[in-house]
């Protein structure tokens, strides 16, 4: 059953199991503008050994031919695990300040 509202509601007001339509979604949304801190990837240093592909929250490595290519700054949020997860012996990614 779909209900139609007249009114915008807070969330108390709505029905319990209610659905939102328009709910909001990567594919349309670029979530990468919430960043404060920019990965800076350094292609000569990386061992493509790929650890930053498999923890990025926001699978915003991107990866070509089993080698990584670079970072989707449109979905990349800074969070930081990328550089924190590099192996020591490459150190491949930088966290920058963003500058807007
Ligand atoms: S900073 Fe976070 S979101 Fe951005 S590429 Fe690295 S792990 Fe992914
Ligand atoms: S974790 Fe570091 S060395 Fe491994 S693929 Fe990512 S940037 Fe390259």
């Amino acid at each position: 059953m779909s209900m139609k509202f007249d009114r915008p509601m807070n969330w108390k007001e709505l029905p319990a199991g209610c659905l939102i339509d328009e709910a909001a979604t990567s594919l349309r949304f670029k979530t990468g503008d919430w960043r404060s801190m920019r990965p800076i990837w350094d292609a000569e240093k990386c061992i493509h050994c790929l650890f930053c592909w498999i923890t990025c929250p926001d699978t915003a490595i991107t990866v070509q031919d089993g080698k990584m290519t670079g970072i989707d700054y449109d979905y990349c949020k800074g969070c930081g695990i990328c550089a924190v997860i590099c192996p020591p012996k490459a150190s491949a990614i930088d966290m920058v300040r963003e500058e807007k």
